[in-house]
């Protein structure tokens, strides 16, 4: 397989790792099969090479249920259950590793911690991921937003400090658990390998994770068969009641009020591919689904001196990239096909500006 990464930063990536006693890995916030896949991916390369590191995972949130069987996630520490046993973690980190996210909001609160930490002690941070503009942070970036996961960038970089670096420590084979997680990641970032899945060499890396022992079946209906009821009956009032169609755009928007959710208990991870479904109907090219997603007390007021902050996803197809819009009209940003962003106030202003804004970036022609 071709290599990709930059031969001098996989060296510098080396020398980094080489030196590293107590690794911290961080990935972003509301954590994805992605997100939870390169982190634990890399804890368990580490774990398995080197027995003189210390490795821990540090998410901002917890992850969502369905995630929860990945080995290695009994041992993540939540920075919103415990934020001062992550603050001293990453005290304590000689290493920081960042996965699956391209600045340090994107990891809400803990990225503040993160910031400080890293303006107080100079410590070296390696940053490995798939989004466009990574911020100024760390000292080894590998940025490659064409990449379809952060896995399959993790997985190029272990296998690259092997063959390219041509250091033993590196040389030993993948673990079943980092196959496990990373082909999580690649399955989960690709939609069970219906997107950004057309480059043969992705396939090569599932033949070798397939063939280390990665039960691939059992990952999917781990994954994506093991919804509640109740995030059933979710789906169906989304589509049935909530499902706007704006036919000359090809677009869909579906949009929840934090009282909606209450009615089907919901709980993180429970709005998972919801975004992708208005995309099965013929012509529709753009989705849109949003919910209100908390409601501080007055006295911690978000940004704008909103008490509701709205989650926007987005999904599209082909030559139709959302992110520009994410990003410019809520201040957000993700992949040509996947963004989302935020907008802090009622969810039926967020919907109002969705509505004056898609036609200046969406397209009408099929
Ligand atoms: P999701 O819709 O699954 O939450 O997010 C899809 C993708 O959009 C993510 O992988 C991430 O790249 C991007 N994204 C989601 N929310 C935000 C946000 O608030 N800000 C930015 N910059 N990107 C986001
Ligand atoms: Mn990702």
């Amino acid at each position: 397989m071709t290599s990709i990464l930059s031969i001098d930063r996989v060296r510098e990536a080396a020398h980094i790792i080489s030196n590293a006693r107590k690794v911290v890995v961080l990935t972003h916030m509301s954590p994805d099969g992605d997100a939870m896949g390169s982190s634990l991916g890399i804890k368990h390369r580490l774990d398995s090479v080197r027995e003189d590191v210390q490795a821990t995972v540090v998410l901002p949130n917890m992850y969502p249920d369905f995630l929860g069987w990945l080995p290695g996630a009994d041992k993540v520490v939540v920075y919103e259950n415990a934020p001062e046993k992550a603050r001293e973690l990453l005290e304590e980190a000689d290493t920081i590793i960042c996965t699956d996210f391209n600045e340090p909001k994107r990891i809400g609160s803990l990225g503040e911690c993160l910031t400080q930490v890293l303006s107080a002690k100079h410590t070296p941070c390696l940053l490995i991921d798939h989004h466009l503009h990574p911020a100024d942070f760390a000292d080894v970036v590998f940025s490659y937003p064409e990449s379809p996961s952060s896995c399959e960038l993790v997985y190029r970089l272990i296998k690259d400090l092997a063959t390219q670096v041509g250091d033993t420590m590196f040389n030993s084979p993948l673990t079943l658990d980092t196959a496990t997680c990373l082909y999580t990641g690649m399955m989960t970032d690709t939609g069970n390998f219906s997107f950004n899945s057309n480059r043969a060499d992705m396939y090569e890396i599932v033949s070798e994770l397939v063939r280390i022992g990665v039960d691939k079946d059992s990952i999917y209906n781990r994954v994506f068969n093991a919804y509640t009821a109740d995030r059933m009956r979710l789906v169906g009032y989304c589509l049935y009641n909530k499902m706007t169609i704006i036919p000359e755009y090809h677009t869909a928007l579906i949009y929840l009020k934090r009282k909606e959710l209450y009615k089907f208990n919901f709980r993180s991870g429970d709005a998972e591919g919801i975004v992708n479904m208005p995309l099965q109907i013929k012509d529709i090219y753009y989705s849109c689904f949003m919910r209100e997603d908390k409601v501080l007390p007055a006295e911690v007021p978000l940004a704008g001196g909103s008490k509701i902050k709205v989650k926007i996803s987005m999904r599209s197809q082909g030559d139709r990239p959302v992110n520009v819009f994410c990003h410019e009209v809520f201040n957000g940003g993700g992949h040509k096909n996947a963004s989302g962003g935020e907008f802090y106030g009622p969810i039926e202003q967020a919907v109002e500006l969705f509505n004056q804004n898609y036609a200046r970036f969406f397209k009408q022609d099929n």
